[in-house]
């Protein structure tokens, strides 16, 4: 090797090793914890940090609530994210004492790998007592009463779990368990 191709060779690797050193401390610097209030302006949330205000990107709506995160306008979230301009990539978040990741390290999306397990829930009318909590309940107005039972509608249903384990508030979920999954029952 010459003098002169092993001085190119040094200086590649030099290079190589400062765009490394660059990237890395850029993805690392560029994740930030986030805490404030959640205020929703149209089809938009938004963080309200007490300093700034921050549009927040997150996961489809199915996602959250599939995870049981109903968000609501001034209550409190953490965020781990990215700021883009005014706008924060959610990461992470802890919303109600619930820790979601929305994207893992190199931010890829985890709701698309969880649409592949998307199964929609069904009743079994001989457990179903007509009771109407699941029909109260569903956030996405699946579920209506059929001659005294829950019926629920596949194309609406998000599997998001809520009619079977509760809502973390006052429902606890359909009370004879008459809802299951269709692969568990
Ligand atoms: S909560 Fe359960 S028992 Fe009550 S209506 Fe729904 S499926 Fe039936
Ligand atoms: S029927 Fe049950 S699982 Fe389906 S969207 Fe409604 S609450 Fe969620």
């Amino acid at each position: 090797m010459t003098l002169f191709s092993k001085n190119l060779f040094l200086l590649f690797l030099l290079m190589g090793l400062i765009s490394n050193i660059f990237s890395q401390n850029l993805n690392e610097a560029a994740i930030i914890n986030f805490r404030g209030e959640l205020k929703k302006i149209g089809d938009q949330w938004f963080l309200n940090t007490g300093d700034d205000f921050y549009a927040i990107q997150l996961s489809p709506e199915e996602f959250l609530i599939n995870n049981h995160i109903l968000l609501e306008n001034k209550k409190e979230i953490e965020i781990r994210g990215i700021l883009k301009e005014d706008e924060i990539e959610v990461y992470n978040l802890i919303y109600e004492k619930i820790e979601l990741a929305l994207r893992d390290e190199n931010g890829i999306p985890l709701w698309e790998s969880d649409e592949a397990d998307f199964q929609p829930y069904e009743v079994m009318p001989e457990k179903c007592i007509g009771c109407q909590l699941c029909v109260k309940y569903c956030p996405y107005d699946a579920i209506s009463m059929v001659k005294g039972m829950a019926v629920i509608d596949q194309e609406k249903c998000v599997a998001c779990g809520i009619c079977t384990d509760g809502n973390n508030g006052s429902f606890k979920g359909c009370p004879t368990n008459a809802i299951k999954k269709p692969s568990s029952q």
